[in-house]
């Protein structure tokens, strides 16, 4: 069985929502290979039909199926989920389209501070970082400080000389600046100053706070041995500040995984998933509460993260490589 990709875009969710499985249609028949898959997600936030030309839309699917078929191919060889989540974020990181790694949102102070986490199903392994400026790729530093040193989160400076320690490709700040990413800071600056009035003349409703959610990228994986990971690599919010962090590098709100319940990837106003705690919660009804994934997920999202007020979404899947 090759690779089926399925794509689906969300109105009002997921720009592109897309995966890739094998062994999934049947996985109980004899002689049939383990199941494996993994999902990927390119932010969530309110996408209209202006916010994206068909060419600018082809580009974020034919970019996220760059980074899926990435996965697919170390999952495809027997690969671990973790070498997925990091091989199919990678992509997503070195591309300018996504907030993520270049391309990432500013900060109200014109510069970009990245966060990301990972997360291991099988040892319950995880590794974070926050508030980064020069390191190429985040999620190896998350993943580095889950394999390499006894913690599970670092900040700032300190996450940064052990990268250097480690030997991480450390980059310019400006390395991850794109020119759409300051037209946005200066527009929310602007929207910010009007205090919520009309937008001032010239400012376009393109960059609307929805559009400047959009970018986050998170995947989730099975691998053949039967393990489930996930990881989450964001610039954050634009126009940021105080250090802000958000969800994405916070264990169990942006990112979880546990073999016994679920991998969790999750998108959208970070406030609000770590006051849900969003991915663990998921993983907790199901625990707990014998829910399907499927059920949970929906819970999760559809009535507790909304009730709050809470906007955004989250992938998922189970051992059995069910996905929501
Ligand atoms: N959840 C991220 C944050 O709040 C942003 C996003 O997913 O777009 O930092």
């Amino acid at each position: 069985m090759g690779i089926q990709p399925l794509l689906r875009g969300v109105r009002l969710g997921f720009i592109v929502l897309i995966l890739a499985m094998d062994g999934l249609t049947n996985p109980a028949a004899a002689q049939a290979p383990p199941p494996f898959g993994l999902v990927v997600h390119g932010g969530a936030g309110t996408i209209r039909k202006s916010d994206l030309t068909p060419e600018q839309e082809q580009a974020y699917r034919d970019k996220l199926t760059e980074a899926l078929q990435a996965g697919y191919a170390v999952l495809s060889r027997g690969g671990t989920s973790l070498d997925a989540v990091v091989a199919t974020l990678n992509v997503l990181e070195d591309s300018p389209l996504f907030n993520a790694g270049k391309g990432a949102v500013f900060t109200h102070e014109g510069t970009v501070e990245l966060d990301a986490s990972i997360m291991d199903g099988q040892t319950r392994a995880a590794g974070a970082i926050a508030g980064v400026k020069h390191v190429r790729n985040p999620i190896n530093l998350a993943r580095m400080v889950m394999e390499q040193s006894p913690h599970v989160m670092m900040a700032g400076a300190g996450a940064e000389a052990f990268a250097v320690e480690k030997g991480m490709e450390m980059v310019e700040n400006a390395y991850f600046y794109t020119e759409r990413r300051r037209r946005q800071l200066e527009q929310a600056k602007a929207r910010e100053s009007s205090m919520g009035a009309a937008l001032p003349e010239g400012v376009s409703e393109e960059l609307s706070p929805g559009a400047y959610k959009f970018g986050t990228v998170g995947a989730v994986a099975l691998d053949q041995a039967g393990n489930l990971a996930a990881g989450t690599s964001t610039g954050g919010m634009t126009n940021k500040r105080f250090g802000r962090i958000g969800d994405s590098p916070i264990i169990g709100a942006g990112t979880y995984a546990d073999n016994a319940t679920c991998a969790v990837s999750a998108t959208g106003h970070g406030e609000y998933f770590i006051r849900g705690v969003v991915a663990h919660d998921i993983a907790a009804m199901m625990a707990y509460g014998g829910k399907s994934l499927q059920e949970a997920a929906r819970t999760v999202i559809m009535e507790k993260l909304t009730a709050m007020g809470g906007t955004g979404g989250v992938i998922a899947m189970d051992r059995e490589g069910h996905v929501a």
